[in-house]
């Protein structure tokens, strides 16, 4: 099993951390060369304009994309579930400027949690996970306002939907690959 971390920004050392505990390969990913022979990916959390851009720039938007409507699993962490999105709002605004890889029918909106909260911690219930609670990190995180038939709501916070699955795309609001619980990296690893 040969799994990609994006590696433009942000947190892919964690990421591929996780995963190499899980018992996968997993290598970094900054050319499109390097999405040869990988079995899945993932997009990890930064700042979803920075990491558009970066995208664009190093031409691997459309090869991603490419690779996704062939059935490869992408999972997206925080700035990463900005970049599965179809949709993307901030405040009252949509952004139509922000690229993205646009994967799941779903609404997010950026920085959702507003200033006060920028950055908390809590337990979650998450369908397929288990009884025990997920601890979640969320870092000015995104959530998803709108999840469209087809995308399948896994886990919320209070009335927020934090983490969602359409097909072999998983999203989620909070970083995974700051805990020690590898329960979601396990989980995407069985997505097809
Ligand atoms: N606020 C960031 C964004 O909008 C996401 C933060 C994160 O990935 N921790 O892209």
């Amino acid at each position: 099993m040969q799994v990609g971390v994006l590696a433009l920004q942000g947190a892919f050392r964690e990421h591929q951390r996780a995963f190499e505990k899980c018992g996968a390969a997993a290598r970094q990913v900054r050319k499109p060369e390097e999405l040869k022979g990988l079995d899945r990916l993932v997009i990890p959390g930064g700042e979803s304009t920075v990491m558009g851009k970066l995208m664009g720039e190093f031409n691997l938007l459309e090869p991603i994309k490419g690779l996704a409507a062939e059935g490869m699993p992408v999972f997206g962490t925080c700035a990463g579930l900005i970049m599965l999105a179809k949709r993307i709002r901030q405040g009252r605004q949509t952004s139509p400027c922000l690229a993205t890889l646009s994967l799941m029918d779903m609404e997010v909106e950026r920085n959702a949690f507003g200033r006060q909260v920028d950055s908390f911690e809590a337990d979650l219930s998450v369908t397929g996970l288990g009884e025990q609670p997920l601890r979640a990190v969320f870092i000015r995180a995104p959530y998803i306002t709108v999840a469209d038939d087809g995308v399948e709501v896994l886990a919320r916070y209070g009335d927020k939907i934090v983490c969602a699955r359409q097909g072999p795309f998983l999203a989620c609001a909070f970083h995974p690959e700051l805990t020690d619980d590898l329960r979601l990296h396990r989980f995407f690893l069985t997505l097809k």
